[in-house]
């Protein structure tokens, strides 16, 4: 770790390490073959009180620092890429509640979320609505008092295994981006239905559904934020989660780095240990150096998040960073096992497909790439401005 850590981080990331590799590690690559949804693993998650590490205390989660989550997300990362999706996820979903929900909401769905006796989902993508979040179809019509849903999410997270799924629909279609609001659906709504799991390269085990909004009916009380800001809060529930996803990153590097270490000891070649060749040396020294810089950026914008910082340059530094090194650590840790490293029985071999999703979701490199630029932009005009 590039900074020292307090008592408390060390205690919770031993908690969470030891957890990890004793329960998590050991059914990791049978769990990969047959994509079943860790469901005790979930729970077991929540026994330990890592669902809602930084939601305050009064909410449910135990008020600890964005740098504690992150050691714990790392440690479920290291162990298995698939329960850490699941785990961010969620995160993602309870940064939605923590920024925009009522103390009503936070009663009745943020404490058993965060206390992990509850799943959530975030439901944000569309067939035709990825990246370009404003042409999203799903529509919420008045019906009374209440509002009344329809369209098709794909590729969401948890959605089938959720409790409650936080749901953006246009209830001002007229309005593109501004017209989009934050809903929270339980999943037992009539008129809620979802896809069986979507067949995938990696991270085989976290679920990820279609879900079909057929009227489904949602109370005035579930409208989570303010009418029409609902894709603002979404972004701003994304780049504060994206650090999350920068510490998934970082667990699987580090996991990768360390079979490479093991590999290039154990294996022999001409004589000697592939570590006595400098070509070999060269590659571990390399991914070593693109991990600690991912992890120094992952921790500055913990403590950015935890400043109360504008987190839209922030987290997707963050973000990019480990995502963008995790992939060219995995793909090394390939090549130090040669052969090996492509055969469906070795660990690193999940991890290379483990690791891809990585750059694609909560937003593609190239969006991230966007969204620093944007910001950096900002910064010029407030430069101008004063310079003017
Ligand atoms: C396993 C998995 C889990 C997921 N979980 C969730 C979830 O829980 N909730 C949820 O809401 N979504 C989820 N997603 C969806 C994910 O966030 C989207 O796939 C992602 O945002 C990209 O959208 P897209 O797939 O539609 O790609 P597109 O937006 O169609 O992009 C395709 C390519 O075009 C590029 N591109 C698009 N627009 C631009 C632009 N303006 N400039 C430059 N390049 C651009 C992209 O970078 C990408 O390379 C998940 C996806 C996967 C695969």
């Amino acid at each position: 770790m590039p900074f020292e850590l307090s008592d408390t981080q060390r205690a919770i990331r031993d908690v969470v390490r030891d957890f990890a590799r004793r329960e998590v590690a050991p059914g990791a690559r049978e769990r990969d073959e047959s994509g079943a949804f860790p469901h005790d693993l979930v729970a077991r998650l929540g026994a330990l009180d890592a669902m809602g590490i930084t939601v305050a205390i009064e909410d449910g989660g135990l008020g600890l620092d964005t740098m504690t989550q992150l050691l714990a997300i790392e440690e479920v990362a290291a162990a298995d890429a698939a329960l850490a999706s699941i785990y961010t996820a969620h995160l993602l979903a309870l940064e939605v509640l923590t920024l925009g929900a009522t103390p009503e909401q936070r009663r009745r769905y943020l404490v058993d979320l965060a206390n992990g006796s509850k799943l959530a989902a975030f439901a944000l993508t569309e067939p035709d609505a990825g990246s370009d979040v404003g042409s999203m179809s799903s529509v919420a019509h008045r019906d009374g008092d209440a509002w009344r849903l329809r369209g098709e999410k794909t590729y969401i997270s948890n959605a089938a295994e959720a409790d409650v799924l936080v749901v953006f629909a246009k209830s001002d279609p007229a309005a593109g981006f501004r017209g989009i609001s934050a809903f929270l659906v339980r999943r037992d709504s009539p008129g809620l239905s979802f896809s069986s799991p979507q067949d995938k390269c990696g991270i085989r085990s976290a679920g990820t559904y279609s879900v079909y909004l057929d009227d489904v009916m949602v109370s005035p009380e579930d409208v989570v934020g303010e009418l029409g800001r609902g894709a603002s809060l979404a972004m701003r529930a994304l780049n504060g989660a994206r650090i999350d996803v920068a510490a998934m990153a970082n667990g699987i590097a580090a996991r990768a780095l360390q079979l490479a270490t093991q590999y290039a000891t154990s294996r022999h070649q001409f004589g000697e240990p592939l570590r006595d060749f400098q070509a070999v040396q060269l590659m571990l020294g390399e991914m070593d150096a693109r991990l600690e810089a991912a992890r120094v950026t992952a921790s500055w914008a913990a403590a950015a998040k935890d400043a109360g910082g504008d987190l839209r340059r922030a987290g997707s530094i963050a973000k990019w960073t480990a995502t963008e090194h995790c992939a060219q650590i995995v793909d090394m840790a390939v090549q130090v096992h040669g052969g090996a490293g492509f055969m469906r029985e070795s660990e690193i071999e999940r991890l290379y497909r483990d690791s891809r999703i990585l750059r694609i979701f909560e937003g593609t490199s190239q969006i991230q790439l966007l969204t620093i630029a944007s910001a950096l932009a900002a910064t010029f005009d407030e430069t101008s401005e004063v310079v003017a």
